[in-house]
């Protein structure tokens, strides 16, 4: 399966939108982690239970082109790693409405390379895009073009902690 990922904000369910209206078949891992009874509940927010996910997850019972959302690395072989430099992921989770300290922790997710970390360990091939400054469209083409093995786009190109001076909370201060 392919999975594309990236931290919450970063535009998975859009560019998963445009694929899906190309005729690409995408599924979110939520429901995944429903069919095998490994989602839950907590609060507002819908929990994926990966250790269960682990046991039950067969790839071959899923007739998809990807799998979206910020753990789906976790059930991939291949995936694209969307990434967004600190000061328009911003932007971006600020137009979601979403409250501050789920920015935060986002943020900081993001400028640590969190989920391209997780990525490396859980993928045979991964592949990085930085979508700062593209649109949508452009994204979900680059997105395409590598699940068609038509191009590559290897991690390494992204350094958020050099861009940002390396002063992680002292950006994110004076942003919020
Ligand atoms: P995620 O699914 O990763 O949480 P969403 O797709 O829900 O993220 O939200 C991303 C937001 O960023 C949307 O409002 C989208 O329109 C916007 N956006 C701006 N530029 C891009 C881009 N290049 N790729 C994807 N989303 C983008």
């Amino acid at each position: 399966m392919f999975a594309i990922t990236g931290t919450p904000g970063v535009g998975k369910t859009t560019v998963s939108e445009i694929l899906r209206r190309k005729g690409y078949r995408v599924i979110h891992i939520n429901e995944v982690a429903e069919y095998y009874g490994c989602l839950s509940r907590e609060g507002d927010e819908l929990v994926v239970d990966l250790d269960c996910l682990d046991g039950r997850f067969d790839p071959y019972e899923w007739e998809c082109d990807f799998v979206e959302g910020h753990l789906s690395h976790h059930i991939a072989d291949r995936c694209a790693v969307l990434r967004c430099h600190p000061a328009e992921l911003l932007e971006r989770m600020k137009g979601k409405g979403w409250d501050e300290d789920k920015i935060l922790e986002n943020l900081e997710a993001e400028i640590v390379d969190f989920i391209l970390v997780e990525s490396l360990e859980m993928c045979a091939e991964v592949h990085e895009i930085d979508t700062t400054g593209k649109t949508p469209h452009e994204v979900a083409r680059i997105v395409e073009s590598i699940y068609l093995r038509q191009t590559a786009s290897p991690p390494g190109n992204v350094d958020w902690i050099s861009e940002i001076g390396g002063e992680i909370d002292r950006f994110i201060r004076k942003r919020l």
